[in-house]
């Protein structure tokens, strides 16, 4: 079995491209031309020297020696966190600004829920000197008052969204109605491993570069290519995606997913996708989506703004699906004590949505000899209120 993506779009049961005719111009020209593009030497040659030099890449992959004590495995961590703009968003924004180019657009558009997503797209804007529009729910604007101000800084323009429930999905929805009416000079920055086909392909193989460079960075430290088990968190799933791409078809490689739990899988407060999800369709592909009986999309929650939609990657949902991946949710208290210890063990402050992959080590035991490779998605700076408010700093 392949866990890639196959010629229809799809991983398994999960993908596709359900969208309205007016985006099928749009969604097409990106089909018909995105591996093409990418697969050219030139584009190559700019991707990897942006990575490099404006990015701050290869990120590096660190031994946790006292966390792996504590644990009783070899712990690495491959540290996002260093990239500039403090997470792993970049990488996908840098591609598809590139990609953008090639295909001849002048426009970019995004949009964003806790502000990441816009920054990073804002950032690539800004580095080409492309008009840039976000749109996000005016609830997501008063309540992330400080992406809003980067994005400024940046020269974007912060579009709101004014109808609905005001946050992530009513941005999308302004951001699709934008793109359907400018097919010609626009193109759709999506922020993760989400969307029509090609977005979730395009996404994952812009953010493969993380387990690409954890390959030569465990040989070099390990003798060997392969960890035992690669655990990342997900939100609509890009850093999992791209930590999980190039051990996905090695069985010997256990692919471990963190989900939020918020206030408890039951609780009515979740984004445990996955688990609670049921087949759907959301943001123009089909996959596991919180939803009521009717079919209406529920409100998601978590802690960490970057782990709370509604749905999950079609990848995720099939390596969900076929048992391929082993899932685990973790409630907003244990990922908060993990972002804590991880602090105190070894310097690091991480991104709340990060600590949730790290609050593994509660519910997963190892063994000894086990070479565990954490995705440390994204760095703390910008979670420090939330630390602050909840450990009464
Ligand atoms: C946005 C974000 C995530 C979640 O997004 P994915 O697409 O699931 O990776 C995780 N970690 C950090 C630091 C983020 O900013």
């Amino acid at each position: 079995m392949s866990y890639n993506i196959n010629n229809k779009g799809y991983y398994g049961e999960f993908g596709g491209a359900y969208i309205p005719e007016m985006l099928y111009p749009n969604v097409e020209e990106l089909r018909q031309n995105y591996l093409k593009v990418m697969a050219e030497p030139e584009f190559q040659n700019e991707f990897q020297q942006l990575l490099k030099d404006y990015v701050g890449r290869p990120s590096p992959l660190y031994f946790a020696e006292r966390l792996s004590e504590e644990y009783g495995a070899k712990i690495y961590l491959k540290r996002e966190d260093l990239n500039h703009t403090g997470a792993h968003k970049i990488n996908n924004t840098i591609g598809q600004i590139l990609m953008a180019q090639r295909l001849g657009k002048n426009r970019i558009i995004a949009e964003t829920g806790a502000g990441q997503h816009g920054v990073a797209t804002a950032t690539v804007c800004a580095l080409m000197g492309i008009e840039c529009v976000v749109y996000m729910g005016e609830i997501d604007i008063a309540r992330q008052a400080p992406n809003v101000a980067r994005m400024k800084m940046l020269g974007a323009e912060v579009r709101p969204a004014l109808s609905g429930s005001r946050t992530l999905k009513d941005a999308t929805n302004e951001a699709i109605r934008d793109w359907i009416n400018n097919p010609v000079d626009t193109h759709y920055i999506i922020g993760s491993a989400i969307g029509p086909h090609p977005y979730p392909d395009m996404v994952t193989r812009f953010q493969s570069i993380i387990s690409e460079e954890i390959k030569w960075q465990l040989k070099e430290k390990e003798g060997r290519e392969n960890p035992d088990y690669v655990i990342a968190c997900i939100g609509g799933g890009s850093n999992a995606a791209g930590a999980y791409y190039h051990f996905l078809d090695n069985p010997d490689v256990g692919i471990v997913a963190i989900e939020a739990a918020g206030k408890g899988i039951n609780s009515g407060e979740s984004a445990a996708t996955s688990v609670l999800g049921k087949e759907g369709i959301i943001h123009g592909c089909k996959t596991l989506l919180m939803q009521t009986d009717d079919g209406q999309i529920t409100e998601p929650y978590s802690i960490s703004a970057g782990l709370d939609y509604p749905g999950v990657g079609p990848l995720h949902a099939h390596l969900y699906r076929s048992g391929r991946g082993e899932f685990y949710s973790i409630t907003d208290d244990d990922a908060m004590k993990a972002g804590l210890e991880l602090s105190k063990t070894e310097g690091i402050i991480p991104a709340i949505e990060s600590a949730h992959a790290l609050a593994v080590f509660k519910h997963k035991t190892f063994k000894e000899n086990d070479v565990v490779v954490i995705n440390l998605s994204g760095r703390g700076d910008k979670d420090l209120n939330t630390y602050i408010d909840y450990f009464n700093l």
